[in-house]
């Protein structure tokens, strides 16, 4: 069975002109007896180890930590985990060695989408629940905390992202979400169903 969990749920937010705190959602995935850990985002480590604990498991008991994008607010804690490879948009590092691996998912319940736009390196996490399919995508969508969170599929596509790479891709990674997703756990911001 495909277990799907929030173990932080990301915010960002604007402290003063210059000053932002932020951290990405991070997401639990186990499947097959692997453990997936996405987007270890910047939270105090502590935190992060509670939050694993709840589910039995340390920085140690993680086979993948999976990058939506390298920006730090996804990846500070990336070095927690010493015994897991690291999947990003190039392919699998472990250790010192980068294999280059394009598209490599690392159990047969979850599959990885290329979805560009926030950034150029940006990609998303598909894993087949019996619940539907989630998509775990960093942030092709994403909130402050000031702003409301609108899920309608026009206000989807045009949510304005003011750090976009490439609007054009966006706007396409996010079609492409939106047509398989169930269920959307976005870079920042609550979860949420769409609705097809
Ligand atoms: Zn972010």
């Amino acid at each position: 069975m495909v277990n799907v969990s929030i173990l932080i749920e990301g915010f960002a937010r604007e402290i003063k002109e210059g000053l932002e705190e932020a951290t990405s959602t991070t997401t639990l995935v186990q499947d097959e007896g692997k453990t997936i850990v996405v987007d270890p985002g910047t939270v105090n480590p502590e935190q992060l180890a509670q939050m694993l604990g709840r589910h039995n498991l340390s920085f140690q008991s993680i086979d993948y930590v999976f990058l939506t994008h390298k920006h730090i607010d996804h990846c500070k804690n990336i070095a927690l985990f010493p015994n897991a490879k690291v999947i990003d948009a190039w392919g699998i590092t472990s250790g010192t060695r980068l294999e280059y691996k394009e598209g490599f998912a690392p159990t047969t319940n979850t599959q990885i989408i290329k979805t560009p736009g926030h950034s150029d390196d940006g990609i998303s996490l598909a894993v087949n629940t019996q619940k539907g399919a989630y998509l775990i995508v960093g942030d092709v969508f994403w909130w402050r905390d000031d702003e409301k969170q609108k899920t309608d599929k026009n206000s989807l596509l045009q949510h304005h992202d003011p750090y976009a790479a490439d609007k054009e891709r966006l706007r396409k990674s996010r079609e492409d979400i939106l047509a398989i997703a169930d269920v959307v756990v976005p870079g920042h911001g609550k979860s949420f169903m769409v609705q097809q």
